[in-house]
């Protein structure tokens, strides 16, 4: 697991991207920018367990309506490997909301709405590791020590 610590960071494509049509944008988006796709799934999620994820959101205004969201419809969480994985995704993704990420980044793209803002990363490099188990707890073990 210490390999790989700073060297991984988890990405979810939200509903609204999917339903738009942009999982094979991103995807482009993602490997041009030098991130391997290490994992990668497309699930529906429950309300409870998404819930769980968004753990640290949950005193917010915004949280039920995030949740109902992200159990709208199909996501694609994916484990994304580079060297400074998780502040170079985030710069690729730009600022959470859309009108204030600059301009060319994945949101600034392909964003609906402040919510409904295409795409998640992980903030922070223990995050990382935790949100990969979360997503992938089966096999990310096999993956870490590879
Ligand atoms: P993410 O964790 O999804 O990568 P982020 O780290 O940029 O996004 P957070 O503050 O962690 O932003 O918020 C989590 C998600 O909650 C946002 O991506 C967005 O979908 C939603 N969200 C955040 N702030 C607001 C808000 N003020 N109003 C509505 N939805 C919001
Ligand atoms: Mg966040």
């Amino acid at each position: 697991m210490i390999n790989y610590f700073g060297k991984i960071t988890l990405s979810i494509i939200k509903p609204d991207a999917v339903k738009n049509g942009y999982i094979c944008p991103i995807l482009i988006k993602t490997f041009n920018a030098g991130f391997n796709v290490k994992l990668i799934k497309t699930v529906k999620i429950s309300k409870n367990l998404i819930s769980k994820f968004y753990e640290e959101h949950r005193k917010k205004y915004f949280f039920n309506s995030l949740i109902k969201f992200m159990s709208s419809g199909i996501i694609v969480p994916m484990v994304l490997e580079k060297n400074n994985a998780v502040k170079d995704f985030r710069n690729l993704i730009g600022n959470t909301d859309p009108i204030i990420a600059k301009k060319g980044t994945i949101r600034n793209l392909y964003a609906t709405s402040l919510e409904k803002n295409a795409i998640h990363g992980s903030d922070s490099n223990i995050k990382a590791i935790k949100e990969c188990i979360f997503f992938f707890p089966n096999i990310i073990n096999n993956i870490i020590k590879s």
